[in-house]
């Protein structure tokens, strides 16, 4: 049957409603949510507690697919790369880090990004569509899969999950909501609040909503200290300033049930450009009253872009000054360099459908009115 339901990208409440729609009790959600994303199983067929009869009839209507790998590639220091196939010639990256006990998975949210950040090689392919839960949670689960996680009893590889390979996730709200509800779902991946980071170029009114829907981790792509400089680098800053930005985000964070969270504050550091003690010093100033965490990035060229890697002087020099101010302060080291896969690496293949012109256009009023058939599910952890 054409158009099947795909069943990989749907939360527990969604898969309860379809029980209830094609006649069936609402607990199945539970058991097929387990099926999929516990042990992996596509195959209705193979899902041995449901009836005969209701395994036939989900394979009339339904399907569970996850997207297409067209490439993986090993690094010699055990960072994984995926290359996926989303349709239309366009592929998306996701790339898998090992560090020690942890595992830390970078998802895609979008084929591309329409925001334009003059240092990110995403930014420079422009915009292609939305992913779609499913192809939002199926990068998890391929990564799981592909490390033999999803079987009874399957290592725990994936510990962890941020929101920073190809697209803003904030503009792909509802999708990205949804994967995350699955993250974090105990009949799923089951990962903590605290394992789970959402990082955004500051989409402040998606960004006001976020609380509402999610406890997860917050990480802000600052990468400048004053709005002068950030509006160069992050052309969405023209719309919502610094200010604005931080006192969202510090609402966000002050919003959660637990105490002692901290927003991770994200620096690319560009030489020449953003890398100057003037800078760490204004930085200083500007997060005094934020819980915060900061992440120090050394830019990763690559071809289109004419900036260079921050010096290894400029760098220490930077992070000293935060330290001594009294912010932890820790430097992004780079992984998968030899498959490409460091930050703004990812370029993926995206057939740009935005016209230039329209790439500016801040699309929060798409994105507010998405939202609004959206019905929270309730949080779990
Ligand atoms: N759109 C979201 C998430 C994806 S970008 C955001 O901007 O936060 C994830 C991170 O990679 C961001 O902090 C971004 O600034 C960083 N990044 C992008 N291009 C980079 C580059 N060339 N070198 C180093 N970091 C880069
Ligand atoms: Fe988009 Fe983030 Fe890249 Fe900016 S840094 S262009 S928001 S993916």
């Amino acid at each position: 049957m054409a158009n099947k339901i795909n069943l990989m990208g749907m939360t527990q409440s969604r898969l309860e409603s379809f029980f209830e729609v094609i006649g069936e009790k609402r607990f199945r959600a539970t058991q097929v949510l387990k099926w999929i994303h516990q042990l992996g199983v596509t195959d209705f067929q193979e899902m041995t507690n449901l009836s005969k009869d209701l395994r036939n009839k989900l394979e009339f209507v339904a399907e569970v697919r996850a997207p297409e790998v067209i490439q993986q590639w090993d690094s010699a220091d055990g960072t994984r790369k995926f290359l996926i196939q989303v349709g239309g010639g366009n592929a998306i990256e996701t790339v898998y880090i090992p560090d020690g006990e942890r595992g830390t998975l970078c998802v895609s949210s979008q084929v591309g990004c329409s925001l334009d950040c003059s240092f990110c090689s995403t930014g420079k392919q422009g915009f292609n569509r939305d992913l779609t839960a499913s192809e939002i949670i199926g990068q998890v689960w391929l990564a799981a899969k592909s490390f033999g996680q999803l079987a009874e009893k399957g290592p725990r590889k994936v510990t962890n999950v941020v929101f920073m390979g190809m697209g803003e996730p904030l503009l792909n709200f509802r999708n990205v909501v949804d994967s995350m509800h699955l993250m974090m779902h105990d009949n799923c991946y089951g990962l903590s609040k605290r394992r789970v980071t959402l990082s955004t170029s500051g989409l402040v009114p998606a960004l006001d909503k976020l609380g509402q829907y999610t406890d997860a981790c917050l990480a802000i792509s600052l990468h400048a200290p004053n709005d002068e400089l950030r509006n160069q680098l992050v052309p969405l800053n023209k719309k919502y300033p610094i200010a604005e930005l931080l006192a969202s985000a510090k609402r966000y964070i002050e919003g959660l049930p637990d105490t002692h969270r901290k927003i991770t504050i994200e620096y690319t550091l560009i030489d020449q450009i953003n890398d100057r003690p003037e800078h760490a010093h204004q930085l200083a100033d500007l997060l005094r009253d934020i819980p915060v965490k900061i992440n120090l990035i050394p830019f990763n060229p690559f071809g289109l872009s004419n900036y260079k890697r921050v010096s290894n002087n400029a760098l220490r020099r930077f992070q000293t000054i935060l330290i001594e101010a009294g912010y932890t302060t820790t430097v992004r080291t780079t992984r998968g360099d030899d498959i490409d896969a460091a930050c703004g690496q990812l370029a993926g293949q995206v057939n740009d459908r935005t016209k230039r012109s329209a790439r500016y256009k801040m699309d929060a009023e798409r994105l507010l009115k998405a939202e609004g058939d959206y019905i929270p599910v309730k949080m779990v952890n």
